[in-house]
């Protein structure tokens, strides 16, 4: 069995919003001590690599070159200080690099996972990407990781159709816009309603030819595992009637966590490994098992570092204790 890849950049942690926002620096670090202490027992099953930087072309794929280019500007502005380039949403010196590193990451995931040298992988990207839509960044969101490997794995001709699986407990407005009118890419997510950005209702389901590839299932707070599992399952029963995949993407966000500040579900780090199980079983059905997932939210760092080890164990075909 080819392993799972676990992508992480090292200008991801640099990135800086300041020890006060929820994405500070040690959210990342804590992450990566909790899975670098599993992958010790999960050697042979998931492997660790490097990416390089994906190139501005291909985040113009997806971008407005303004927005690109003001992000790089205020990028460079900041130097070691933070520059807000939406609310809440802040870029320091380092964040350029961790943009394209998270970006690079989650296209050389999907490239080796098209390509067959990995099973499938989980890419901990960061800033966060799933708010962010064509001309604009939002809700720490800069630039859509998902998007890009989404459209680049079309464009390239690789895949004809991906499916994206939200899971964070947002709505991720940026990429339900982007893909809003495209046949080829399914946007499915679950996430608490009323709750930041307020988008997401049952009633959004594309627009055009891309109508019924939007599908929104809100949720309120307070849900727990079993009726967000049982809601999981639904969801993607009547995904996988309405769309065959060549690929599927994850936003995989954790701030449905019941330790998590920022949301109102109560699900465990197991939930998470249950999740995945239930994904890899639509894609091993439609799609050969190719499935990439990339980090979005979650800001209790344990907790999230002990779901994204979950994670990696559903990918990996392992238990979760
Ligand atoms: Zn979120």
């Amino acid at each position: 069995m080819k392993p799972t890849g676990f992508f992480l950049h090292p200008s991801a942690a640099l990135h800086d919003p300041g020890w006060g926002h929820p994405d500070h620096q040690g959210r990342l670090r804590t992450l990566a001590s909790t899975v670098g202490k599993d992958l010790l027992t999960l050697h042979g099953k998931v492997e660790q690599y490097e990416a390089g930087l994906a190139l501005v072309d291909t985040i113009l794929e997806v971008h407005s070159r303004d927005h690109v280019g003001s992000v790089r500007e205020a990028c460079e502005r900041a130097g070691s200080g933070q520059v807000e380039v939406a609310p809440e949403t802040f870029v320091s010196g380092a964040s350029w690099d961790a943009i394209l590193g998270s970006a690079g990451a989650a296209l050389e995931a999907v490239e080796g996972v098209w390509d067959g040298r990995i099973r499938n992988a989980f890419v901990a990207t960061r800033p966060a990407g799933h708010h962010a839509s064509h001309a604009r960044g939002l809700g720490f969101c800069v630039v859509n990781h998902v998007a890009v490997a989404a459209r680049h794995l079309i464009r390239s001709g690789r895949a004809q159709r991906v499916a994206i699986v939200d899971w964070d407990i947002h709505h991720g407005n940026g990429t339900q816009e982007i893909f809003y009118t495209d046949p080829d890419v399914y946007y499915l997510s679950l996430h608490q309603s009323p709750l930041f950005p307020g988008t997401g209702s049952a009633s959004e389901v594309g627009k055009g030819g891309g109508r019924g590839t939007t599908h929104n299932v809100p949720l309120p707070s307070g849900t727990g595992p079993r009726a967000y599992l049982d809601r999981f399952r639904e969801a993607l029963d009547r995904a996988s009637q309405a769309f065959d995949p060549d690929f599927i993407l994850i936003s995989a966000g954790y701030d449905g966590l019941a330790e998590d500040p920022l949301g109102g579900f109560l699900l465990r780090p197991v939930t998470y490994h249950t999740l995945t199980q239930m994904v890899m079983e639509w894609a091993e059905g439609s799609c050969e098992g190719r499935v990439v997932a990339c980090l979005e939210g979650g800001y209790a760092p344990r907790p999230t570092g002990d779901a994204v080890v979950a994670t990696l164990r559903g990918l990996a075909g392992v238990e979760y204790p």
